[in-house]
């Protein structure tokens, strides 16, 4: 067991990469920042997010830790495999019914030992927005609750770290947005002469008011160096197009770097066609976040069909 939480993870491991654009791209420098490889299992963004959750629970001595999901996500994956090392127990309430056999991630958390609890959509959403702490105490007793996607202050905080381990000077960084708690992490750890964009993979415009909410509640501050641009999400959230598969898998040949096609995919097709108008001046250093999250396109390639070269 591991008590050290900052143990947990190796961040020596997320290198940063330089994208080589293509000759007749503008010039402009691209890096990609590997936190995806600090750990096989906790991997991202996910670790940044948990990491003070993780260091709460365990200083209030919680047993139990109870979280939000999909029947994919990466957070109810990382936060199995975290509960697992640290002996914490974890449950995990899945959104819509049981599917048997359990696919690839929550057959995952479940020999982590997390105990899985489904509830329908609307129900889910009842106890997840409203986050009823009375319910869950009187269903699941005292445990420490944890939102979908690991998304509230202490995900702020442990995700403005993320900033200072970048490796070197830039003028954008950019990550993938779901909740968006991530981007308002990096705004929260950023000087204000650099930039924040968000892509997100949902479709809506709900992502400004949210990012800004969680930040004048984390830091008590304003900011304005950031953005989020909602032109990349390709139908909404899960959906894909072939020119994303396409993109997807020319990455993965030409750099030999797996994205996962919920988000980091979005984000680079995003990056690349940007960079290609001309939306940055030459010159800029751009720097991504591979945010990680690889174990779910497992399922994503299996219900699509999709034949990827490294399978
Ligand atoms: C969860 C996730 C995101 C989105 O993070 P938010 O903080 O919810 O915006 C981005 N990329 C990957 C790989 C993820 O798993």
């Amino acid at each position: 067991m591991i008590n050290k939480i900052d143990d947990l993870v190796d961040e020596s491991k997320a290198v940063l990469q330089e994208i080589e654009l293509p000759k007749y791209f503008p010039k402009v420098k691209l890096f990609i920042k590997r936190i995806d490889l600090i750990h096989p299992q906790i991997s991202g963004n996910k670790w940044y997010k948990l990491k003070y959750n993780l260091l709460y629970a365990q200083s209030m001595g919680v047993k139990t830790i109870l979280t939000f999901g999909g029947a994919y996500s990466n957070h109810i994956y990382a936060t199995a495999a975290a509960g697992n090392i640290l002996g914490i127990n974890t449950i995990g309430i899945i959104r819509g019914e049981e599917h048997l056999p359990l696919n690839s991630t929550l057959s995952f958390a479940s020999e982590k030992g997390m105990r899985l609890v489904y509830k329908d959509r609307q129900k889910f959403k009842e106890i997840h927005n409203g986050l009823c702490y009375e319910d869950i105490k009187n269903e699941f007793g005292n445990v420490y609750v944890i939102p979908e996607g690991g998304s509230n202050e202490l995900a702020v905080k442990g995700c403005a770290e993320i900033v200072h381990k970048i490796g070197v000077d830039f003028d954008f960084l950019c990550a993938p947005c779901g909740t968006g708690a991530t981007t308002a992490g990096l705004i929260a750890g950023i000087n204000n002469n650099k930039s924040i964009i968000g892509f997100s993979a949902l479709k809506g415009e709900f992502l400004n008011e949210y990012v800004s909410n969680l930040l004048l509640k984390s830091t008590g501050e304003y900011f304005d160096n950031w953005s989020i641009n909602t032109d990349y999400h390709f139908g909404g959230y899960a959906k894909l197009k072939p020119a994303l598969i396409e993109f997807t898998k020319e990455f993965y040949r030409t750099y030999n770097i797996q994205l996962d096609y919920i988000y980091t995919a979005k984000m680079m097709y995003g990056l690349f066609d940007l960079i290609k108008k001309g939306y940055f001046d030459s010159n800029t250093t751009i720097i991504s976040l591979h945010t990680g999250g690889l174990q779910g396109n497992e399922g994503i390639i299996k219900s699509r069909k999709i034949i990827m070269d490294y399978q």
